[in-house]
């Protein structure tokens, strides 16, 4: 098959702010793949400060692709570029399997709340989007501060609604403690409180997720297949985030969440509507029950959102 590549570059509508700093700009990839009868699209959306591959990295490996590739080139790119196997890989499947085309299942959303006080407001227009579950982000304010704004926002947010709270790894041992009993105190059901600790406090996130009762999902510590796969090894059962865009191999992310059976929730890295289509219909394959942390529409205001076509995404480029 015949590869071509183009870069995209993307502002956000306003700064992504994350206990990393602020993110101002998205830069990507997007792959078409064509045989003779057939054209396919993926995605190469890295995360570096997540863990996956740098866009430096991503687009110097596309340009030693050579103009044909087949299963083998795909199957010998390295661990260590898993936005580009996903890209790559998923761009196959849409051409042997088209994947892509296919109407998706209506998955439930999450949607992304503005962090700190500007989330007692936002949480009702999405509700008015038909968002039933919101995410919101810890550790960005003092801890009192925080906990305060979050009793305001749970007593706001109608009950039959699901909230999901986010550290980015960014809280101290008893600050997850004590966010851990408020929530675990809470009326409305907090579906889980992701990455309370950094990634390098496994053990200690293990054992918080059998002291209390509201669920930890692990996220920051899981980015990469090879990442998931050791957390599993060493005795988490309890949630996974999956990021399918920078998780690596879409079969081989298949294979292993059949065979584990794992409890998954597949969430966005600021795709266009090309990876987010990918990544939708893995997370409809393999976790169907949970919202995905794909919400659209309100980060990005251009031509790559929501495309008539993916061939128009491509040519606008
Ligand atoms: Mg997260």
């Amino acid at each position: 098959m015949k590869v071509e590549f183009r870069h995209y570059h993307r502002h956000f509508e306003r700064p992504l702010q994350t206990s990393h700093g602020s993110w101002k700009v998205r830069d990507g990839i997007i792959l078409r793949l064509t045989d003779e009868t057939k054209v396919g699209f993926g995605e190469i959306a890295p995360l570096r400060w997540f863990g996956s591959e740098s866009f430096g990295q991503a687009l110097d490996f596309c340009h030693q692709l050579p103009a044909e590739i087949d299963l083998e080139t795909i199957a010998a790119i390295p661990v260590e570029l898993p936005a580009c196997q996903f890209g790559l890989e998923s761009a196959w499947e849409d051409i042997v399997r088209g994947s892509l085309t296919e109407i998706q299942p209506s998955l439930a959303r999450s949607g992304l709340l503005p962090t700190g006080e500007a989330a007692l407001q936002s949480w009702q227009d999405l509700w008015h989007q038909g968002y039933r579950t919101f995410k919101w982000k810890l550790g960005v304010a003092p801890l009192q501060d925080e906990i305060l704004v979050f009793k305001r926002l749970i007593q706001a947010i109608p009950t039959v609604a699901k909230l999901r709270l986010d550290a980015n790894g960014g809280l101290s041992y008893p600050e997850a403690c004590e966010w851990l009993q408020v929530c675990d105190q809470c009326e409305l059901g907090i579906e889980f409180l992701e990455q309370p600790l950094s990634p390098a406090e496994f053990d200690a996130m293990r054992q918080l997720s059998t002291q209390y009762s509201t669920p930890l999902a692990l996220d920051e510590s899981v980015a990469t297949l090879l990442q998931l796969e050791d957390c599993y090894q060493r005795g988490w059962r309890s949630i996974f985030v999956i990021k399918p865009a920078i998780a690596g191999s879409p079969s081989q992310l298949r294979q292993f969440c059949h065979a584990q059976k794992i409890d998954a929730v597949f969430s966005s890295v600021f795709e266009t509507a090309i990876g987010r289509q990918a990544g939708l219909k893995l997370a409809a394959e393999l976790c169907p029950n949970r919202a995905v942390g794909f919400g659209i529409d309100h980060w990005f205001n251009d031509q790559l959102e929501q495309p008539a076509t993916f061939e128009q995404l491509w040519h606008s480029l």
